[in-house]
């Protein structure tokens, strides 16, 4: 199981980070060159070793301050310091616990508070809802709007013009149709797996969801989308919401039934982290604890599924030149730098190149590209100078938000790269090669 990054709280208590954990940094420093905020301000504050300096203080005592709270609301959570902390500090569940604390202290206006509660409450969790606003936006993109928002550069005095390049694309139909169908394997059955659509993907990401199950059933799974899934719970977490998360968590448990699964497969690396920490999230819920535990056990991200097995090599060639940028809550959440790259190297005709830094986070870390898009944008122009090294025509990465930050990364400050997900990459080596 990946390495925990959630609270040691009962759900919704914000008691702030662990002094235990607190304790085990030493000040070493050997984690801020792994930090894009750090290399980007080389702000002591702005670095993990600075910002477990703060949540200690407040662990001891000190106020919570608009300085403490702009700090870490730059963090990215993208847990390079954890990866690279040779002391184990664990801090992906510092930073949320922190965050938790933070948002039970501080005061938002009512319309800050109501617009919050629609999205989380109602809006991400809700079929209906999600339905309604991808309809929404697929009318503004085909109606030519955004092209002529883009175009005539109305959102820039506002300075939305770079968030709202960041826009997914709406893509009918949507992924809902699929949900509570099964697949089957392609050929003979080998495997038994359930799959998670993830909630904003079966809007803006349906042909990946789609692509997912094709290569999972040519390699030997039998898919099965169970209908009363809902949002993983990620985005609720990172934003201090956990008892929202924590109720998210056991409808999934109970519409997945994990034991009746040889896996339970995500191509989000974002919800995979998520999901494979409900044990941890519900460890003081009596009722779900084992069930919780049961089910992260069997969570697997598609690349680290189908790197664990016989792989299906019927691929015909895919001549591109390629990098991959790690997902950061594959690479430091779930510690899967290999098996993406495995799965990459194994299609024929494709080069690969590893670019460097490539588990440096691109910026897009949930909903950060949006809400602090500055520093994503210094993130991402510095990452695009990376790939653009490489001279890579493909970019490949393991998680939709990466998806959506680097296509905006290729447009701005790129060659047009094309932007894919490994999965996506490996469907098409098997369409290549069906009759
Ligand atoms: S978090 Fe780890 S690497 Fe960073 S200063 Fe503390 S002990 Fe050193
Ligand atoms: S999680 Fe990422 S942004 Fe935050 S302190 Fe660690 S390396 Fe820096």
């Amino acid at each position: 199981m990946a390495a925990s990054s959630l609270l040691q709280l009962a759900p919704g208590v914000a008691q702030g980070p662990a002094q235990s954990d607190l304790d085990r940094c030493v000040h070493c420093g050997l984690c801020l060159n792994a930090c894009p905020t750090y290399r980007e301000l080389g702000v002591e504050m702005d670095s993990p070793r600075g910002r477990i300096y703060q949540m200690n203080e407040v662990a001891n005592g000190a106020e919570i301050t608009r300085s403490y709270i702009r700090h870490l609301d730059l963090c990215l959570a993208c847990r390079g310091c954890e990866t690279a902390c040779p002391s184990g500090v664990p801090y992906g569940r510092m930073i949320e616990a922190a965050r938790a604390q933070i948002e039970a202290h501080r005061g938002r206006s009512r319309f800050a508070r109501v617009l919050r509660e629609f999205v989380f409450d109602h809006v991400l969790p809700s079929r209906a809802s999600m339905q309604a606003a991808g309809a929404a936006l697929y009318l503004y993109q085909a109606t030519g709007l955004q092209r002529l928002v883009r175009g005539l550069g109305l959102l820039r005095p506002f300075g939305a013009a770079e968030i709202e390049a960041l826009t997914p694309t709406a893509e009918i139909p949507f992924f809902y149709s699929k949900i509570g169908r099964t697949f089957p394997a392609i050929s003979e059955r080998r495997h038994r797996v359930a799959f998670l659509a993830g909630c904003v993907a079966n809007v803006t990401f349906a042909r990946l969801n789609e692509a997912t199950v094709r290569v999972l059933q040519k390699n030997g799974c039998e898919v099965v989308i169970p209908a009363a899934q809902t949002c993983c719970g990620a985005l609720h977490l990172h934003s201090g919401l956990n008892q929202k998360a924590c109720s998210l968590a056991r409808t999934n448990i109970d519409a997945v039934q994990s034991r009746e699964f040889d896996a339970v497969i995500t191509n989000a690396a974002g919800c995979g982290s998520t999901l494979k920490e409900y044990g941890a999230l519900l460890r003081s819920d009596m009722a779900y604890r084992d069930q919780a535990e049961a089910f992260s056990a069997k969570v697997k991200d598609v690349t680290e599924f189908l790197a664990s097995i016989n792989l299906n090599r019927e691929m015909k060639s895919v001549h591109v030149v390629a990098t991959y940028q790690d997902s950061c809550h594959l690479a430091h959440g779930q510690k899967i730098k290999t098996a993406p790259r495995q799965l990459l190297r194994s299609i024929p005709g494709l080069i690969y190149k590893e670019m460097p830094m490539a588990d440096l986070c691109c910026g897009s870390a949930g909903i950060y590209n949006v809400v602090e898009n500055e520093m994503a944008m210094r993130i991402l122009e510095r990452k695009m100078q990376h790939v653009n090294a490489t001279g890579a025509n493909l970019i490949a990465t393991a998680n939709p938000g990466c998806m959506l930050q680097l296509g905006a990364g290729a447009r701005m400050f790129g060659a047009g790269q094309q932007v894919q997900h490994v999965i996506e990459v490996l469907d098409r080596a098997y369409r290549n090669s069906s009759p």
